[in-house]
């Protein structure tokens, strides 16, 4: 049985299929998907996340900010620590850097993402981060002595070994998405041949980043399919071992979700 450990399901493009969300998720079941994790990234959306999680006890969900929705006045931890009772919350974020869309607000990028890492200490959550032409300011708030013993997992990681090695030296697992299949993902691919079998996630990022053979079509959780068999393929493991690998990752990192 797959999980897919990032996606956003209140973002997904229905309107061409003319499905109803529901339908996606029968239809990924239907590819041995069985679990869903529903990841936030605003005030906004928090709630149609909420919703999504309630409706099916094998979809789940997360509460942040995500980097590029960060502005002047940062989501204090009080906040987070409340938004983080809900029962199907299993995780804080997506939260983290991304110096590549947004470099309007670094200082409070870095003051949420502090935040996110903090609370997840204090609730013994993990923090799903999103890393974008930042990586040392990222490794560094994670080393943060006051953010230390955070666990979480750098999510759709497209960075070099060194940082996978130095996130996995810190207990961060590593989620691998469609990218992966993509053509020039040449050094993606190196990561996940050297990377160790116990750090590894995959996800869909739906509705972003469809896999080959979908690439630049709307992606649906159901892709993570594709991206199992890929990755098991560059690890040399059948596709049923992959899922069950990545399965009992998510569940040992996510384990409210146990
Ligand atoms: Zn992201
Ligand atoms: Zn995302």
């Amino acid at each position: 049985m797959l999980t897919d450990s990032h996606c956003h399901l209140d973002r997904l493009d229905l309107s061409k299929s003319n499905q109803s969300l529901m339908t996606a998720i029968e239809q990924a079941e239907a590819r041995d998907v069985s679990r869903f994790l529903c990841v936030c990234i605003s005030e906004e959306n928090r709630k149609a996340v909420l919703d999504i999680a309630a409706q099916r006890d094998n979809i789940f969900a997360s509460v942040g900010i995500h980097p590029c929705d960060v502005s002047e006045k940062v989501l204090p931890q009080s906040v987070l620590t409340e938004w983080s009772a809900d029962s199907k919350v299993v995780a804080l974020g997506e939260t983290g850097l991304d110096y590549f869309h947004s470099q309007d607000f670094i200082a409070q990028q870095k003051e949420s993402f502090v935040n996110h890492l903090q609370v997840g200490k204090q609730e013994a959550l993990p923090v799903i981060v999103h890393t974008r032409n930042a990586k040392q300011d990222t490794l560094d708030l994670i080393k943060n002595d006051a953010c230390r013993e955070a666990s979480g997992v750098l999510h759709c990681f497209t960075e070099d070994w060194d940082m996978a090695k130095q996130a996995m030296d810190m207990n961060f697992c590593i989620s691998i998405s469609g990218i992966v299949t993509f053509k020039n993902a040449e050094s993606l691919r190196d990561v996940v041949r050297k990377m160790p079998l116990e750090y590894l996630l995959v996800e869909t990022d739906s509705p972003y980043l469809a896999p080959i053979p979908y690439r630049g079509k709307p992606n649906m959780p159901a892709y993570v399919r594709e991206v199992a068999e890929y990755v098991a393929d560059l690890k040399g493991l059948s596709y049923e071992e992959l899922a069950n690998v990545t399965t009992q990752n998510f569940l040992r990192l996510f384990n409210r979700a146990a």
